[in-house]
């Protein structure tokens, strides 16, 4: 029922926007204002702030079939997840009341603020730093490639407590895109997702109050990187839905395509591609799935279930929409169809939240 629910409404209203969104590089608002109409814009919040109480099942579903018409606009409930895990998981219950109700009211959207310029595959190395002053800390740095950094009223923020202890000297705080100090940079230029926001974060001598520290000094970037464990299977599920975007097209195309004197699909070398296709995303789905149900659960092999999901649907992602593009020939190579903008897409699923050489990094120190 929810896949119904979620893949008619972005049929209907988010699908007619995604070429524009990706050609004018804008925001898309239409799907902002159509997911929260119908309280599927951070569907993960728990209902005793006011939220869906989606599980991670759920919430992976809302995200597969977003992404299935639209990537960029899936990463409002995708990138709402990942901001708001930190507080979700090691906030007090002071800070889950004061930031998770707007956000499951729609008032607020939440940025994740983890890489720096010279921080990316090596997070811990950042030098975004906090020191405190009585009962305040004062913020000082830069953050890179921070999604809906702009549209966000909050962000969660890795920064350097104690440079002497590297990773156990990182702290995660929450900061409001109003605390003064805070600005942004000018909007990244990118291979795809351009409809999504993706910019610099400042700070500026940004001052905020003690209380907004999530956890306990010192354990922010484990923070960090237990919120991953969970949100990379919404990483395979943006990938799972892109492909499969990609192949409805490219399959509904080549029943309608003649060459020869017949539809391009009677060829049974098209017939094949299609069938590796959809072999290869019934197995991300499969693998996206039983880690979403480790991540409602908690289990213990969730690290190497999440980055295996999330490697595995990437790459699968990137494969099938380019099959796509080569099942539409000449007409797949240009914007007048889909498939082009899909397969642009397709490539950041496999950098972000941790490139796919750092997913087989975290496989192999987790081996099951
Ligand atoms: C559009 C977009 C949105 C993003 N959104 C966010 C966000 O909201 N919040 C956030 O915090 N970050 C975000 N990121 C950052 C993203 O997570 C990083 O770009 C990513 O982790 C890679 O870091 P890097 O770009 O510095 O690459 P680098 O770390 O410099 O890596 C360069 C290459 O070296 C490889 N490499 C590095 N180390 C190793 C190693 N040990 N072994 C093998 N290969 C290695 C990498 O796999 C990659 O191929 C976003 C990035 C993009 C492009």
């Amino acid at each position: 029922m929810l896949r119904d629910v979620v893949r008619s409404l972005a049929e209907a209203k988010i699908a007619p926007f995604a070429a524009a969104v990706d050609e004018e590089a804008r925001f898309p608002q239409e799907a902002l204002d159509a997911l929260v109409a119908n309280d599927l814009h951070a569907v993960h919040v728990p209902e005793e702030y006011g939220g869906a109480g989606a599980d991670a099942l759920a919430t992976v579903i809302v995200i597969e079939e977003v992404a299935r018409a639209c990537v960029s606009s899936s990463l409002i409930p995708a990138v709402n997840k990942l901001g708001s895990l930190p507080v979700i998981l090691s906030g007090s219950e002071d800070l889950k009341k004061k930031y998770l109700s707007p956000l499951a009211k729609g008032d607020a959207m939440f940025s994740y603020c983890l890489s720096e310029p010279e921080a990316g595959s090596d997070a811990a190395g950042m030098k975004t730093k906090a020191v405190r002053d009585g009962d305040h800390w004062i913020l000082n740095g830069v953050k890179r490639w921070i999604t809906n950094a702009g549209v966000s009223e909050y962000y969660t923020v890795m920064a350097v407590t104690d440079p002497t202890k590297r990773s156990k000297g990182i702290s995660a705080f929450v900061v409001e895109k109003s605390d003064p100090g805070v600005s942004f940079g000018a909007p990244e230029k990118k291979l795809g997702i351009k409809g999504s926001p993706t910019r610099e974060v400042y700070f500026d001598n940004v001052r905020i109050p003690a209380d907004r520290m999530i956890g306990e000094e010192g354990t922010g970037f484990a923070t960090a990187m237990a919120t991953l464990d969970h949100t990379r299977i919404t990483i395979a599920a943006q990938a799972l839905g892109v492909a499969q975007g990609a192949f409805d097209y490219a399959k509904g195309y080549v029943q309608e395509r003649k060459q020869f004197g017949r539809p391009i699909a009677d060829f049974q070398g098209i017939q094949f591609m299609l069938a590796d296709m959809a072999m290869k995303i019934e197995a991300a789905r499969q693998l996206t799935y039983a880690a979403a149900a480790k991540s409602e659960r908690g289990d213990s092999d969730l690290t190497f279930q999440g980055a295996a999901a999330k490697c595995f649907a990437s790459d699968v992602a990137m494969e099938v929409t380019t099959d796509a593009v080569q099942l539409l020939g000449g007409y797949g190579y240009t914007r007048d169809y889909p498939v082009e903008r899909m397969m642009r897409d397709a490539k950041i699923t496999q950098i972000y939240e941790g490139t796919n050489q750092v997913q087989r990094i975290v496989m192999a120190r987790n081996l099951p």
